[in-house]
């Protein structure tokens, strides 16, 4: 297998030389951030929020800014275009660089920034007929709003998912559903699709936000409410977003079976209603 080029720090290499420091604050203590966005028919989609999202976390990190953030768009284009990708994704991480190990900030910041890109089906994503969560109590912090990259509750649930059989976690705070592992949860009732409005408990997915605005086109009455684990396994219809996933239906949570257990007219118009948006802007 060939090794694909990667982008670190202003140059492009083989992945065999984009290395970090064992210094490297990401690996000493998970500070940094990240994105990763969709590449749709060989192009970027909706980079410009992603990396709108990026300075965002940086921000609250008070993470110095590296490479204007055109710059870092045309890097995660050019990665794409060399990757060969009609589908996949592109990976941007920025961390707050190699320094002696202290806990608190060095005096001199220079932050490592580097990306990668990786195929991915997604208009005929072998998971759109359908996928199960695990339910699993959300041991995370108070900032899960900041897209960070300490994410070991992420990882020990998504593990916990997989072992159970499960594609997803559904994470929870006393019975009140945050969000999945790495996406946000839709429940529909009646017609109507739920989700968590935003907080410092949830991260502002893109896909999100999307959905909230192509709404109307799929005909789908949003309504952004908290609901519960119970709720959820009552609806007639969950489904999952995320950049890399778009729009996935839900239809097992553990054992109990979702709605009819297919994907259920709202999921179904939600994800071709982002689909035409995602051809649209890319065609
Ligand atoms: N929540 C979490 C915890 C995530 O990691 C992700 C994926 N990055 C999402 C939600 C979905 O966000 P987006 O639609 O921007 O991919």
């Amino acid at each position: 297998m060939s090794l694909r080029t990667c982008w670190i720090n202003g140059s492009y290499v083989s992945e065999a030389d984009a290395t970090v420091s064992i210094f490297d604050r990401s690996v000493l203590f998970g500070d940094g951030v990240y994105e990763v966005a969709a590449v749709f028919n060989g192009r970027l989609l909706d980079a410009d929020r992603h990396l709108v999202r990026l300075e965002r976390s940086m921000r609250e990190i008070a993470l110095p800014s590296a490479y204007p953030v055109a710059q870092l768009e045309a890097v995660m284009q050019e990665l794409a275009t060399r990757g060969g990708l009609t589908e996949g994704l592109v990976y941007l991480q920025v961390t707050r660089g190699a320094a002696e190990r202290d806990f608190a900030f060095p005096e001199q910041v220079t932050p490592t920034v580097f990306a990668f890109a990786r195929p991915k089906r997604l208009s005929d994503d072998p998971n759109a007929s359908g996928v199960r969560v695990h339910v699993v109590p959300d041991i995370r912090w108070q900032r899960c709003d900041i897209k960070s990259t300490a994410m070991l509750a992420q990882v020990l649930a998504k593990q916990a998912a997989r072992q159970a059989g499960a594609f997803e976690a559904m994470m929870h705070e006393d019975g009140l559903v945050t969000e999945g592992g790495s996406s946000n949860l839709w429940i529909v009732r009646d017609g109507v699709a739920y989700t968590r409005p935003l907080s410092n408990d949830i991260l502002a997915g893109i896909t999100r936000h999307v959905c909230l605005e192509v709404a109307d086109d799929a005909a789908v009455p949003v309504v952004q409410r908290a609901f519960t684990v119970d709720q959820a396994r009552a609806a007639d219809e969950c489904f999952i977003t995320s950049a890399t996933s778009f729009v996935l239906p839900i239809t097992s949570i553990d054992s109990h079976v979702v709605g009819t257990g297919a994907m259920g007219p709202v999921t179904s118009r939600m994800r071709a209603a982002y689909l035409a948006r995602a051809e649209r802007l890319t065609r």
